[in-house]
């Protein structure tokens, strides 16, 4: 510990409760790889949901022509073209728009929402120009990039369960959103086709698969979080057929994992205020949205208990999700000797005057909520490697093996990037994880979404 931390009784509570040392990652690990068994055996056999993707092919390196993608994932929705050339040419040209979605279509109706964006992309396909062009007797082919929760029916369908991230619409559940697409393209005049409904961990999968075969898992680590990986069919139940390449692409919806967490009562009380109480718990102990409201609370605590602002509580510190994770990280990155950039954001936060020894103090309560996250996170990701490796004995852990990563969290914050690859070598040990290459893959997802309209196409 370094010297001049206020050493509180809540700060050593919250450091046991919070530690990962290597059995409790092995255990979190063990228990993922049984959670994703009990998953593909049935719907509703287990905390992880196992959304089969119906992608059965991953892009090869031969898609050739023009594909458009379309991100609707929260305030924003992306447009993309992109020209393919096959395995010589590959990407040729991209171009992208991306365009804000107005507030109060997040709590209108579904067709004045898909009109909305059918006619975003009308305005971007008329903008195509000479460097595109599509073979003749085609339709502009789709890879939409859906980040909502689907029940998926094939390739290109599937009935949304419920809106998330503040959504509202009135209308969508219940129906295939491919479809209100395509009905609202239809309204516009606009003669495209999706041919592809993907989820974003799968597009990303996709995304980064296309410049290395070696890419088998795929993982987000932004607000929220979630992961991918390519399964054989003959190891999932609950799949019925087989496909030509013997493989698909599980969506394991990981958000929901639960099990052997160690949990604190400021992650107990910080689900039981949220508006999905004892749900996406291992999501609210790992991603981005709530790092930081973690941290917060176990500073109000300490303020009010240990007096760690001399005995003052600001009020602002009572305010849910005032603290956020990029100040978590900002405040963590600081190297002035007297920790001035994490008193200045606790200044601007909270309205608060710390001592060098309390702004330490929140230095280490930061530490351990993040090192915490990060942690679990690489043991949910051996947790998937050695399941598969399980069923392939080899075929993982005896080659290279890459797992994309994108999100924000993963991106911006390179402490939690160092506790996620500590966890996974410590869990692989030092020779098997030199195997395992841990990837950040930057907005794969766009092209990723492309790629499987161009592999899924009706025309191919
Ligand atoms: P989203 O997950 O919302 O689609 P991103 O992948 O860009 O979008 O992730 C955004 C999230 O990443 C933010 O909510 C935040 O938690 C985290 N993040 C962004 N910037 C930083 C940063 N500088 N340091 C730490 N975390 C960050």
């Amino acid at each position: 510990r370094s010297t001049g931390t206020i050493v509180t009784p809540i700060l050593i509570d919250l450091q046991k409760s919070c530690a990962t040392p290597l059995p409790v990652l092995r255990h979190v690990a063990d228990a993922m790889t049984d959670d994703m068994r009990a998953g593909l055996v049935c719907d509703g056999g287990s905390d992880l949901k196992m959304i089969l993707s119906y992608v059965n092919s991953l892009p090869t390196g031969n898609e050739n022509g023009l594909v458009y993608a379309l991100d609707l994932g929260g305030t924003n929705f992306r447009v993309i073209r992109v020209q393919l050339g096959g395995k010589d040419e590959r990407v040729v040209d991209t171009e992208f728009d991306q365009v804000a979605i107005p507030q109060e279509l997040m709590y209108r109706t579904s067709e004045e929402l898909f009109d909305f964006i059918a006619s975003g992309l009308a305005k971007f396909a008329e903008k195509e120009s000479g460097k595109f062009s599509l073979s003749p007797g085609r339709k502009r082919e789709i890879g939409f990039t859906f980040s909502f929760p689907v029940k998926q029916t094939s390739i290109d369908s599937g009935i949304l369960i419920k809106w998330t991230k503040g959504f509202a619409v009135s209308g969508t559940p219940g129906n295939c959103v491919v479809a209100c697409l395509n009905e609202a393209m239809e309204r516009q005049g606009l003669d495209m086709r999706v041919s592809a409904l993907v989820n974003d961990t799968v597009a990303t999968l996709a995304g980064a698969r296309y410049w290395d075969d070696d890419v088998m898992v795929a993982v987000i680590l932004g607000t929220g979080t979630n992961a991918c990986y390519v399964e054989r069919t003959d190891v999932i139940p609950k799949m019925h057929g087989h496909t030509s390449s013997g493989n698909t692409i599980i969506n394991t919806e990981w958000g929901a994992f639960s099990n052997g967490l160690p949990l604190t009562e400021f992650d107990r009380d910080m689900d039981a205020a949220s508006i999905n109480p004892g749900e996406q718990i291992f999501e609210k102990t790992i991603s981005g949205m709530y790092l930081g409201e973690i941290v917060r609370r176990v500073l109000l605590k300490m303020a009010e208990v240990d007096a760690l602002f001399g005995g003052f509580v600001p009020e602002k510190l009572s305010t849910p999700f005032a603290l956020m994770t990029p100040d978590v990280c900002s405040m963590q990155q600081d190297i002035t000797s007297d920790l001035g950039v994490v008193g200045s954001i606790l200044n601007n936060i909270f309205e608060v005057k710390s001592s060098i020894r309390a702004r330490k103090t929140v230095v280490e309560v930061c530490d351990t909520i993040v090192k915490r996250g990060g942690r679990l996170a690489g043991a949910g990701i051996v947790g998937i490697l050695q399941k598969m490796e399980q069923d392939s004995e080899g075929l993982i852990f005896g080659k290279r093996t890459v797992v994309a990563m994108d999100g924000g969290l993963y991106e911006h914050y390179p402490q939690y990037r160092k506790y996620l690859q500590d966890a996974v070598t410590e869990l692989l040990g030092s020779d098997i994880s030199k195997n395992v290459i841990i990837d950040h893959s930057k907005d794969g997802s766009g092209i990723g979404a492309a790629l499987l309209a161009a592999s899924n196409s009706k025309y191919a």
